[in-house]
């Protein structure tokens, strides 16, 4: 065994090593949250490479967000060199469907560049079926995608969901569903449940194509399994195949996705399904203060448990937890940020030590507001994508024309932008001649027999566009992209038309900045794919950015000093030293949907994901009152708050606390306040 990896290994604890150095069969890591699941998964990775000479390219690695799977690949390859990682696949669920489909895309009867739908997309094209097919008011379009999405995830077909849609409601949207599909098949496009469900009903039916690929994976490792999906627990049991040689990690008290159909149940599933599973626990919990674990256990332990659990950590007893009562969500925020500030410049904390989590995304826009007043840098994860700015949205249709003509969707954003003349009575007619012939939109303007039904300058302006991507699609062949979609954006002008449209001209230069971005990420991204395949053309590059969406963005940003604003749900596998947990009240955490439905048990697990990111302090906040639909309402603490060990709790803000505390707020906002007054 080379020394690099010897010496990682003696780092582990003999219940780690014992996972990472069990490579036969199928094995199972069960354990809480920082015991080193993670560190299991990126360590025997380069084991297996670096002590077992795996090839890379015959390793995947899976897990839930791109975040992680980010975190993931950076662990990894700081233990490798360039030449040893290469190849290696570690990536979301999605991305992996992505590839697969990618290179069997005509198999499952798609046509070469077809189209991704984001979410958007999907509902787009859900209203336009309710409108045109059902006649129907668009109101039930979020119920439809919903629904649609969740049988997706558990694998049922729109035949098996008309057949079992016992009310009214369900059954329109299982209509909707058949012709949901049928329009996508059309479109030449997939939505993001597909990634996963296609692949996994391609191997399923097609022998010859399973076996490819489970000679191809030689191990397979998943993280945060215990949010697999119906489809996602398919996909792995497929690719483990005959070898079965696979590590999953996971823990049943982080479950937070059922509202998305995760099934912690999968958990239980695979010892049914592999008899001879090996179950590794790791109890030894190297992230938190013992004050900040014993919080964490005490809550959870209020859930019924699927396995019992002892989480331990000899890091120190470390700060009490700070519970901070405040007068309403403004003077919440306010605290927040004075703290912060105050923190960094006293104890030379960076910010990016800093971690704010809330249960839901608005909560983020009054704290914004005050990080920005005290000049206080942040990063706000899952906010306002960058795939979902209108110049982005705009450019990307122009791509998604360019390499799949059938995406009708595209051709409707994009063929006024920037303006051609060209109205919706022209672009019904267009619409007609495709259905008669069965054609896309794009193919119809190119039809002789258009001139029969357009005529002037609606006729010439399409037949212009026509040609002029035809063009364009043309010269892309066998070409480097880039140079292609600067004529093209050069041709319609494209920055002019931003400046002409946007309000002010740092708004323009901010959006020119964007499209520059997107076509920077597209160039690294046709690097990166040339690396591997010389051929790789641009679509490529297309659907990965369509999904990977801020990916590149965030990375560039990650060494950056930001305090970090994220969602609980989005925290998961993350660490920072100093947490904030926002909005500890009724209603909020535990969410009001979760009381009615009497789903507390989930909303606990997202208490726990939250209490379990911090290494060093924890501060919990409320408010006494809350602005909520325009009105303020009184505020009651959370039920989690009396579950957790009241000696370890430090209130303030109650009125009650020692004169030591208040002298240490004092001094808090003292300073921030200086530093404003500096800054
Ligand atoms: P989560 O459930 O939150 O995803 P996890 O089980 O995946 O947590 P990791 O993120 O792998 O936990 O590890 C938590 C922290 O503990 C990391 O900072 C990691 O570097 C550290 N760690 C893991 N194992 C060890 C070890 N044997 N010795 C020292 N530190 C360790
Ligand atoms: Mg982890």
């Amino acid at each position: 065994i080379p020394p690099a990896i010897q010496q990682r290994l003696r780092t582990l604890n003999e219940r780690q090593l014992d996972a990472v150095k069990r490579i036969e069969g199928p094995l199972l890591v069960l354990a809480g949250a920082g015991s080193g699941k993670t560190s299991v998964i990126t360590t025997k990775i380069a084991y297996l490479i670096q002590a077992c000479h795996f090839k890379a390219n015959s390793i995947i690695a899976v897990t839930f967000t791109n975040k992680a799977a980010r975190e993931m690949k950076e662990r990894v390859q700081s233990m490798l060199s360039k030449a040893e990682s290469r190849g290696l696949q570690i990536s979301t669920f999605h991305t992996l469907g992505l590839n697969i489909l990618r290179k069997e895309y005509h198999k499952a009867g798609l046509k070469p560049g077809f189209t991704l739908f984001d979410s958007q997309d999907s509902l787009a094209l859900v209203k336009e079926i309710l409108d045109k097919e059902f006649n129907q008011q668009t109101d039930e379009a979020a119920y439809c995608q919903h629904t649609i999405s969740s049988w997706k995830n558990d694998m049922t077909a729109p035949n098996q969901a008309v057949t079992n849609a016992d009310t009214e409601e369900l059954l329109l949207a299982a209509q909707v569903y058949t012709q949901y599909q049928r329009y996508l098949k059309a479109y030449n496009a997939v939505d993001f449940d597909d990634l996963i469900l296609m692949p996994v009903q391609l191997l399923q039916e097609q022998a010859e194509l399973k076996e490819k690929w489970q000679k191809k994976v030689r191990y397979l490792l998943v993280d945060e399994c215990q949010d697999t999906n119906t489809s996602q627990y398919e996909l792995i049991r497929i690719l483990a195949g005959y070898r079965k040689n696979f590590t999953l990690v996971g823990d049943d008290d982080q479950s937070i996705y059922a509202w998305r159909g995760a099934r912690p149940e999968n958990l239980e599933q695979l010892q049914r399904d592999y008899p001879n599973l090996k179950l590794v626990k790791l109890e030894q919990n190297y992230r938190s203060t013992k004050t900040i674990l014993k919080a964490a256990n005490t809550l959870i332990a209020n859930n019924p448990h699927v396995y019992e659990k002892a989480l331990w950590s000899d890091l120190g007893v470390g700060d009490p937890i700070r519970v901070m009562v405040t007068r309403n969500e403004e003077a919440e925020s306010e605290r927040v940020a004075a703290e912060i500030q105050s923190r960094h410049l006293r104890h030379d904390i960076p910010y990016k030590d800093f971690a704010v989590l809330y249960r839901g995304n608005h909560q983020a826009r009054l704290l914004e507001i005050k990080l920005q007043a005290y000049r206080i840098p942040y990063k706000i994860n899952g906010g306002t994508s960058f795939f979902a700015r209108a110049e982005i949205k705009d450019l990307m249709s122009y791509l998604r024309l360019l390499v799949n003509t059938d995406d009708d969707n595209a051709f409707l954003r994009i063929i006024n932008l920037p303006r051609r003349d060209i109205g919706p009575a022209t672009l019904e007619k267009v619409g007609n001649l495709a259905t008669e012939h069965n054609l896309s939109l794009f193919e119809a303007s190119g039809l002789a027999e258009l001139e029969e039904r357009v005529t002037g300058k609606s006729l010439r302006s399409l037949q212009e566009f026509e040609r002029w991507l035809r063009h364009l699609r043309e010269r892309l062949k066998g070409a480097s992209p880039v140079p292609v979609i600067e004529q093209m954006i050069h041709d319609i002008d494209y920055f002019g038309w931003l400046q002409e449209q946007a309000s002010t001209p740092t708004a323009a230069e901010r959006r020119i900045e964007n499209v520059r971005f997107l076509l920077d990420s597209i160039q690294r991204m046709m690097e990166s794919a040339w690396e591997e395949d010389p051929n790789a053309e641009l679509d490529q590059a297309i659907s990965k950015l369509l999904l990977i969406d801020m990916l590149e963005r965030q990375e560039e940003e990650e060494d950056e000093d930001k305090v970090q604003l994220l969602t609980l749900h989005a925290s998961k596998g993350l660490e920072y030293p100093h947490v904030f947990l926002l909005g500890c009240e009724e209603e909020l955490l535990p969410h009001r949907n979760s009381i009615e439905n009497d789903d507390i048990e989930e909303e606990r697990r997202l208490a726990y994901v939250g209490i379990t990111r911090a290494k060093r302090t924890l501060c919990i906040t409320l408010a006494s009152k809350r602005r909520q639909y325009g009105q303020e309402i009184d505020c009651l603490p959370s039920r989690f708050l009396d579950e957790l060990p009241q000696e370890d709790l430090q209130w303030e803000g109650r009125g009650d606390e020692s004169e030591a505390v208040k002298k240490e707020q004092g001094k808090a906002s003292l300073s921030a306040l200086k530093a404003m007054l500096n800054s």
